[in-house]
């Protein structure tokens, strides 16, 4: 039997332990990757703490991650789209092909998801095994740093092209990797300012560094000045919402104009339930309120590879790598915060 290193949440409670474990075999329709690069997510640093949200979601064991890029290794019965040697990324989430919205074209609205890492076993490992629709295969000198963070690349991507930006004034709260990337999208896609959000100021310089109009912390700047200082039209035209902040959430309603669009990523970490909104405030202003979950497929993955290959550089919000076998010092990074997206090299021991 091979044998693989890997990441592995083995029983309830804090930790993750890097294990031999059986390299996954190769079922039809499937693809085995040997993973080259992992991201860490918010969601593999609550499975590693053993949250509330981890606690009720995650069975062990259970080899974690999801942000993978890798080169195929070995193609099951039946696979005729991707090769041997092929370098690709892979999406997330396993659709299940047969509900209503799968069968319409629209994957990611598919209420059957299987979450890669979380649900079922993932890529913080040597090697991974996912159905070979889930691939997507990259052009020649993919940057693999860039590509293990194409999922989270995709969140923003998804969020920030919901809503025509040409010439628009678009705020982004929260500049967190993912907000980052998105008012780099939108600004590649032509928004006149945009304007980030944060209460780190780590994360804030980081913004800079990307290139915003503006990046301020809400606790000292007021929404209504900035909108005043850079002559905006009446507020914001669109709201791109990705620090799951509730106050954050409740500043975007008042900055928007009228007519304003909003895409809500950011999920809020307590009880959902339990966060109130100003609902007249959405129903007078008549805004738009979309809800984000995943990327389109693949629609997504299309303009990633087209915005990357226009020469959008999303790597400045890599800001830290690790061998696997330092997985946690990497994670105590990821958790702290003064941090973007922390990547895992699989390569080599
Ligand atoms: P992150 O936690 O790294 O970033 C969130 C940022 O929000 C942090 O920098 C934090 O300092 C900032 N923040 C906190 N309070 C704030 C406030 N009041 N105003 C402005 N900013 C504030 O997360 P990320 O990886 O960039 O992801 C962004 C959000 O999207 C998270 O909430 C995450 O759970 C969520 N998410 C959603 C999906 C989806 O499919 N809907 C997928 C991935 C992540
Ligand atoms: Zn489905």
């Amino acid at each position: 039997m091979c044998v693989m290193k890997a990441l592995v949440k083995t029983r309830p409670g804090p930790g993750l332990e890097l294990l031999d474990v059986p390299t996954p075999a190769v079922g039809g329709g499937e693809v085995l990757v040997q993973v080259l690069r992992t991201g860490i997510c918010g969601t593999d640093v609550h499975i590693r703490q053993w949250d509330a949200w981890a606690q009720r979601t995650v069975r062990t064991p259970l080899v974690v991650g999801h942000e993978i890029a890798g080169s195929v290794a070995e193609v099951g019965a039946g696979v005729d789209t991707v090769s041997v040697g092929d370098v690709v990324s892979i999406e997330g989430h396993i659709v299940c092909g047969r509900c209503r919205n799968c069968r319409a074209g629209s994957r990611q609205l598919c209420p059957n998801t299987v979450s890669v890492g979380v649900d079922r076993d993932g890529g913080f490992a040597e090697f991974v095994v996912v159905p070979a629709t889930n691939v997507w295969r990259h052009g020649a000198g993919m940057d693999l740093d860039v590509a293990a963070i194409f999922d989270p690349f995709g969140n923003a991507v998804h969020s920030a092209l919901s809503f025509p930006v040409l010439g628009e004034d678009v705020l982004v709260t929260g500049a967190g990797p993912i907000g980052i990337m998105a008012a780099a999208v939108v600004r590649h896609a032509g928004a006149r300012h945009v304007v980030i959000t944060d209460v780190s100021e780590y994360r804030l310089e980081l913004a800079r560094r990307m290139g915003v109009t503006l990046a301020v912390d809400p606790r000292t700047t007021e929404l209504a000045q900035v909108v005043e200082d850079l002559a905006m039209t009446e507020g914001f035209d669109v709201g791109l919402e990705m620090s799951g902040a509730p106050e954050a959430l409740h500043s975007m309603l008042e900055a928007m104009a009228n007519g304003g669009q909003i895409a809500l990523l950011g999920l809020p970490s307590g009880d959902s339930e339990q966060v109130a909104f100003d609902w007249v405030r959405i129903i007078t202003a008549m805004l738009t309120i979309k809800g984000i979950y995943g990327r389109e497929m693949f629609e997504t993955w299309y303009a990633m590879s087209v915005l990357v290959n226009a020469g959008l550089d999303i790597s400045p919000v890599i800001t830290h790598r690790f061998n696997y076998t330092e997985f946690e010092e990497a994670f105590d990074t990821a958790a702290r915060g003064s941090s973007g997206k922390v990547v895992l090299d699989w390569s080599e021991a």
